[in-house]
């Protein structure tokens, strides 16, 4: 990249970077730290949350669990005790009263209790019913497997055939004497006892507690779920999920995590009732448990973006009022100083106080650049003095002397008065230089440009020296006999001076002058008066130097005046 390219390149960094943005950024950094913080506390916070539900509520699941292995494991007692009873019963009318007997007591837990043979009729029953109706359970699977087993066996969700009711059936085989003699003891189980043993799981908002047979029915559930008894759980992929777990881990409670159809995350506690194949399943959706959390959560985002939103535009106006409005109120006022605004001022109290030895700065260099002004322009004037003077006579040079004809022209054309011109030329004075040096010469000159400053005091004139050794005289508002007058006044005077001249015919200093005097709207042009004046001051040296002649006409001043006097 060409250098001319970098350059640019950093110049759009550093106008993008300018004071706003800086500030901008300085805000940022201030606040956002402190609001990702409050938000990893928060998010820390929510995790935290999960853990502690899934751990209470895996403790209450076991305890829950505990509960309902204590009923099971009590029918499976009176279930065993049942049998010890029948078989040591001498007949079974004997054993059927003693079992009713002893059912009376509170087992709410249990509906019914029967007896039946090895080929599934029921023999007796806590039931009438059942016996009345000779009720045969031989088809059904959990009395062929406590047959087959001789272990206390519970069914799963099944309907008892007598009442229609929704129930679980727990078998267990009581040896007879002889294979004709075997029974075997079922009961039905109370699934309404089950679900109150659970009524401690079912208030918690995003908690749901079954507990479910190995198919996955619902055999028991607290009371706000009671509806859920006897369908099938409705996350049944959950089960293979609890199967794996268990299976690895050989325990009989566990917990796992999960994201369920509806694509929310759950955690999941299990506790397997023992003996059975039942499972009490506590689920706890995340969402609901951390609820409170997550909307700490969305309001701690949302106080996040409207306080990053008060840090940009608090650094956007402080940026503005603090600092770019006073250094474009200082700039405005500098720009002013730079126009000669020597007297403009901040107005009072618009400065933050940082500012005010900046600004009070800036006051000090315009007073500083005021006084130098006022100097500059002193020695500008003077300068323009000295450029309009002549050192040697002290008279007005020639550039002087044009500006003030120019003047005066132009003044005698408003007033109509006539205005004169003398032109005065020294003699022979190329020879006065040869005979005496030239530094006699410049004496020369001072003294005459001496004698006609005097006399232009006298006369109201202006004298200036027009070149080498040619003096001026402007008179304002004088005719042409006025002009002569003047005119020989000069050359008198410059000739009493006495300033010896040997090589001149007159052994003094003299002086020829040529006069000119009109009014401007006579003439056409300024130039014509000073052409008539050297005009006239030729025909002076014409006539033999030491004259005065007027433009218009000639006088000898040779004999008229003494050159002895
Ligand atoms: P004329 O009578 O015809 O005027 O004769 P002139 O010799 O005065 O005239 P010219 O023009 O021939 O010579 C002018 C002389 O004036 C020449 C020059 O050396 C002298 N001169 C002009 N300016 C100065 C000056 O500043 N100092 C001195 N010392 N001499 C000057
Ligand atoms: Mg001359
Ligand atoms: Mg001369």
């Amino acid at each position: 990249m060409s250098r001319i390219g970098i350059n640019r390149n950093k110049a759009r960094l550093k106008s993008a970077l300018g004071i706003r943005a800086r500030l901008v950024l300085f805000a940022l950094i201030l606040v956002g730290p402190l609001m990702a913080e409050r938000i990893r506390s928060l998010h820390h916070d929510r995790a935290r949350q999960i853990a502690a539900a899934s751990r209470e509520f895996a403790g209450i699941a076991r305890h829950s669990a505990d509960a309902q292995r204590e009923v099971f494991a009590s029918i499976e007692a009176v279930l065993k005790s049942s049998a010890y009873i029948h078989t040591s019963a001498a007949q079974v009318q004997r054993s059927c009263a003693i079992m009713r007997a002893s059912l009376r007591g509170n087992m709410p837990w249990l509906r019914s209790l029967t007896v039946a043979g090895v080929d599934g009729v029921a023999r007796c029953s806590t039931w009438p019913e059942i016996v009345d109706n000779q009720f045969n359970f031989g088809d059904r699977p959990y009395f062929k497997q406590a047959v087959a087993s001789g272990e206390f066996t519970v069914s799963d969700y099944v309907f008892s055939r007598l009442t229609n009711l929704p129930t679980v059936m727990a078998a267990y085989l009581a040896p007879g004497e002889t294979r004709a003699d075997d029974a075997v003891i079922l009961a039905a189980i109370n699934l309404d006892w089950m679900s109150k043993l659970m009524s401690n799981l079912g208030d918690r908002p995003g908690v749901t507690a079954l507990l479910v047979d190995h198919a996955g029915t619902v055999l028991a559930a607290p009371a706000n779920n009671a509806a859920a008894v006897g369908r099938p759980m409705e996350d049944l992929s959950l089960l293979p999920l609890i199967a794996a777990k268990m299976r690895n881990s050989q325990r009989e409670s566990g917990s796992l995590s999960f994201v369920g159809d509806d694509g929310m995350r759950r955690a999941v506690s299990v506790a397997t009732i023992p003996g059975t194949s039942a499972q009490l399943i506590v689920s706890i959706d995340e969402a609901e448990v951390t609820s409170n959390a997550d909307h700490n959560i969305r309001t701690a985002y949302i106080q996040l973006a409207i306080v990053c939103l008060f840090a940009l535009l608090g650094a956007l106006v402080v940026a503005e009022r603090m600092i770019i409005k006073p250094i474009r109120a200082i700039s405005t006022m500098a720009k002013r100083f730079g126009r000669g605004d020597w007297s403009a001022r901040m107005p009072r109290n618009s400065l933050p106080a940082e500012f005010v030895p900046l600004a009070r700065a800036f006051y000090g260099m315009a007073a500083q650049l005021r006084g130098r002004e006022r100097e500059l322009r002193a020695s500008n004037e003077q300068l323009t003095v000295l450029a309009s003077v002549d050192m040697l006579s002290g008279l007005a040079n020639r550039r002087g002397f044009q500006s003030r004809l120019d003047f005066e022209w132009l003044r005698a054309q408003q007033s109509g008065d006539h205005l004169a011109l003398l032109m005065i030329d020294v003699d022979h004075f190329k020879l006065f230089n040869d005979s005496y040096g030239h530094p006699e010469g410049d004496a020369c000159l001072a003294r005459i440009g001496a004698e006609l400053s005097a006399l232009a005091d006298r006369v109201s004139g202006f004298a200036g020296r027009y070149g080498g050794e040619e003096f001026c005289l402007l008179l304002p508002a004088t005719d042409s006999a006025r002009g002569s007058q003047i005119g020989e006044m000069v050359r008198t005077a410059i000739a009493s001076l006495q300033v010896p001249h040997a090589t001149s015919a007159h052994q003094r200093v003299t002086v020829s002058v040529g006069v000119a005097a009109a009014a401007p709207k006579h003439l056409e042009t300024l130039r014509d008066l000073l052409e008539a004046a050297d005009a006239a001051l030729y025909a002076a040296k014409r006539r033999g130097r030491n004259a005065v002649v007027e433009h218009g006409f000639v006088r000898d001043y040779d004999t008229a005046v003494s050159l002895s006097a």
